[in-house]
């Protein structure tokens, strides 16, 4: 049994309700034994890899996609970067070094990362020490200044902990952690309903809502009124809301039950991109996309940058260039985590843009 069980199992019998929102936050976050405080989860040798731990290329991309819409924001003076759980750094490390190239937008940026890990912090620092970008580092979006802003959140929101509501006898209960007698987790439902739903289900659906998601949007939304900015989200989600579940957990590259070893395995659910968008609307913001990552990489102009890349590379290191290119952006169905067949990156990920309501849309986002 991994610490962690042993400390939400005391939890339990001390007569506190564990929901799954409360087991995502502790399985990632727990200061001392969650998942992302421990380790680097990234890579051949972790239990997942990232877009930008794929190709260097992503980065760069979305560095370039910063500078432009600096430009369509007017080009400010002082414009914030930031970015939501940034992993190793590497991200943000090719897309500084892609956008010196636009010397202004260089010269007007302050650069803040968004990250809970003090583990991934000190890797994100070695990653990025070379850079000559000042850089601050912040545990919530509290604490980063107001002001013009590029935000990107690239495989974050998928990690934010999520409720289930099953619904049982025409009402709606939130699924609650239980604690069997030799220890282990099953999942079971909250005593009282909850009365705020008012969807029609049949008996036992399942309804999944991502409500720190959508707390963290209405705060970028709102700070997207009051100065001009725009948020990058990219994740693997879902473009329409409907009923159902999707919350994972991945070790080793490989599909387990998300309740048998917290702490040991990354746990998180599909983002839900149309009720996002929703958000960020009501707030006032304006929403361009979802599109699938291959249409945003290739408008951001990825082909080309792969044949940049290969004219300049040893044979081997062009088969490399081109896997990577192919990672990106395949659409067609292959074997994923767990072996089941599922979308390639391309189409499985998605790109959404929430923007002040004076900018125009930013580049990726119409046929060109
Ligand atoms: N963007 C990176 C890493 C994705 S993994 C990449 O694409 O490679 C999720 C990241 O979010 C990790 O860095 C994790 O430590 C961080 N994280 C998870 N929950 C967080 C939270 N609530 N606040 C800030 N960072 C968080």
């Amino acid at each position: 049994m991994t610490p962690l069980a042993e400390h939400i199992g005391q939890l339990i019998r001390s007569g506190e309700t564990v929901s799954l929102e409360r087991f995502m936050a502790l399985a990632l976050g727990d200061p001392q034994y969650g998942y992302y405080m421990t380790r680097d989860p990234f890579g051949v040798e972790g239990d997942f890899t990232t877009a930008p731990e794929i190709s260097q290329m992503f980065g760069e991309l979305l560095g370039l996609w910063a500078a432009e819409v600096w430009a369509l924001m007017g080009s400010p003076t002082q414009i914030h970067l930031i970015e939501f759980g940034p992993g190793r750094g590497t991200l943000m490390s090719d897309a500084l070094r892609a956008l010196q190239v636009a010397g202004n937008f260089a010269q007007a940026l302050n650069v803040h990362l968004i990250e809970t890990s003090p583990y991934l912090e000190a890797q994100q620092r070695e990653t990025l020490a070379e850079t000559p970008f000042k850089i601050e580092w912040h545990t919530s979006l509290d604490s980063v200044p107001e002001g013009p802003s590029i935000y990107f959140a690239n495989e974050f929101f998928d990690a934010l902990p999520i409720r289930h509501f099953v619904r049982y006898n025409e009402e709606w209960f939130e699924k609650v952690i239980g604690l069997e007698e030799d220890g282990s987790f099953y999942f079971g439902l909250d005593a009282l309903p909850e009365p705020d739903i008012k969807a029609q289900a049949p008996e036992g659906t399942v309804l999944e809502i991502g409500a720190v998601a959508h707390r963290l949007m209405a705060a970028l939304a709102r700070r997207l009124l009051k100065h001009p900015g725009a948020a990058l989200v990219i994740d693997y989600g879902h473009v329409e809301t409907d009923f159902g579940e999707t919350l994972q957990a991945l070790q080793d590259h490989r599909a387990v039950d998300p309740l048998a070893e917290p702490g040991e395995a990354d746990l998180t659910a599909h983002v839900d991109f149309a009720a996002l968008a929703r958000t960020a609307k009501a707030v006032g913001a304006t929403v361009s996309g979802p599109v699938r990552q291959a249409d945003f990489l290739s408008r951001l102009g990825i082909f080309e940058r792969a044949a940049g890349l290969k004219r300049q590379a040893t044979p081997r290191q062009a088969i490399e260039v081109d896997r990577a290119l192919l990672r990106l952006v395949s659409t067609a169905n292959e074997p994923g985590a767990g072996g089941a067949m599922a979308p390639g990156m391309g189409a499985l990920f998605k790109v959404l843009a929430v923007t002040s309501p004076t900018l125009p849309p930013p580049p990726g986002f119409q046929e060109k």
